[in-house]
């Protein structure tokens, strides 16, 4: 028996050759890619420009098959979230955050991550496994459409748009799952499949730098840097990678990826800390790293702190977020605190499902995660907003 091939798994030139395979013209992979990513179609059949022969090949060779959907909820405030199947008992979430002019997607890279940062459940959960393209790509495909549907919005480039923004910020490490990450960049940016501008997706590290180099090369999105941390020391016992790339070489890496990014800037994530990483010293500390002897042109984002009970971490108190922005826009930094929005869904980021071995668990977590927000209150499991 042959495997079929998932569609979703290749990049423009991959489908290029794929349709050379078959004995097709380039020109078709083109349609056969905008017939995919821009109508959200799964049937051969439905692509009427395309050759009945080649839909006829097509139906007995491939597929376009996107993550399963385990469930979805939609908060009060429009934020959407799903928790998707990627086999082997594992799910990862998949967020859709609605503004005034923008719809944000947060996407996840991989099941479980394997950097294990002090304050992420996702981390706690140990690494699972990459995804693959398909798995990336499909949660953009399936929400783009998902959202069209629900909103009776006709698919295809007529049709208005629902993701203008990507975010590589749910669960996993995606500089750890570099291939099939770069691919599904490639085909958010390419005209023939999502359009998205490089500015408009921004992919979230914990510092991985040689491959902040090869990004640089490969695909230069906008890029946010998990920083947490205003010195070595402390960073170490945060984000345990530090101990492998330190911030003189991080700081370094961000300077070098400017030249090539669609910004001119850095995002720099700073989860908020009480008692940790929050005090005034520790932002002027921030001050002097960014703006020291070689300066790093940034941004900073400010997330107050998503609790787990296993982290023994608490949230820093709003006043002392406040004072902590405060130091550094006096240093001139643009600094944004993250609302926090869909309270009444549990998503939050370093809080997202891991894994399930059926639904019944999923039922269980979702459970735990109730309780949880009657334990910690209502701030328990609220997403956040991106905001630069
Ligand atoms: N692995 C990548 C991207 C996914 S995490 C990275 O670390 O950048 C996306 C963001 O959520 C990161 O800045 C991460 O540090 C932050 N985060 C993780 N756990 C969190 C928590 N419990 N509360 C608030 N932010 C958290
Ligand atoms: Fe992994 Fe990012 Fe969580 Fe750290 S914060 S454990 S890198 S997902």
């Amino acid at each position: 028996m042959t495997t079929l091939t998932n569609l979703l798994d290749l990049d423009p030139a991959q489908l290029v050759a794929y349709c050379g395979e078959l004995g097709e013209k380039p020109f078709r992979a083109k349609q056969l890619q905008r017939w995919i990513h821009q109508f959200g179609a799964s049937d051969f059949d439905a692509m009427t420009d395309l050759a009945k022969s080649l839909r006829d090949k097509l139906k007995t060779r491939a597929v376009i098959a996107a993550p399963a959907i385990i469930s979805d909820h939609t908060s009060a405030d429009g934020t959407r979230k799903w928790l998707v199947d990627v086999g082997q008992g594992n799910a990862v979430e998949t967020v859709y955050i609605p503004e005034e002019n923008r719809g944000t997607l947060c996407i996840s890279t991989q099941a479980g991550c394997a950097v294990n940062c002090r304050f992420c459940s996702t981390g706690k959960q140990g690494f699972n496994r990459n995804l693959t393209v398909g798995e990336i790509i499909g949660q953009l495909w399936m929400a783009e459409f998902e959202l069209r549907r629900t909103k009776g919005i006709e698919p295809g480039p007529k049709g208005e748009r629902q993701i203008t923004n990507v975010v590589m910020m749910g669960m996993g490490e995606p500089l750890l799952n570099y291939e099939p990450t770069v691919t599904a960049l490639k085909l958010m940016l390419d005209d023939n499949a999502y359009g998205l501008s490089r500015r408009r997706v921004t992919l979230s590290t914990s510092g991985v730098v040689p491959m902040i180099d090869r990004l640089s090369q490969d695909c230069a999105v906008a890029l946010a840097v998990s920083l947490h941390a205003s010195n070595d020391p402390l960073r170490d016992g945060l984000v345990p990678l530090n101990k492998k790339y330190p911030l003189v070489e991080l700081m370094d890496a961000c300077r070098r990826y400017l030249e090539f990014a669609p910004r001119d800037f850095i995002t720099f994530e700073y989860c908020m800390l009480d008692g940790v990483n929050d005090s005034d010293q520790h932002a002027r500390e921030l001050v002097a790293l960014v703006q020291g002897s070689n300066p790093v042109p940034c941004k900073f984002n400010l997330i107050p702190f998503n609790p787990f009970p296993e982290s023994g971490l608490i949230r820093s108190q709003n006043p002392r977020i406040k004072a902590f922005a405060q130091v550094l826009m006096n240093a001139g930094i643009v600094t944004t605190v993250r609302k926090t929005r869909g309270d009444d869904i549990d998503a939050a980021c370093g809080q997202l499902a891991g894994e399930v071995k059926d639904r019944t668990r999923v039922q269980e977590r979702m459970k735990k995660m109730a309780d949880y927000q009657e334990k910690f209150g209502s701030n328990f499991g609220r997403i956040v907003e991106i905001s630069s």
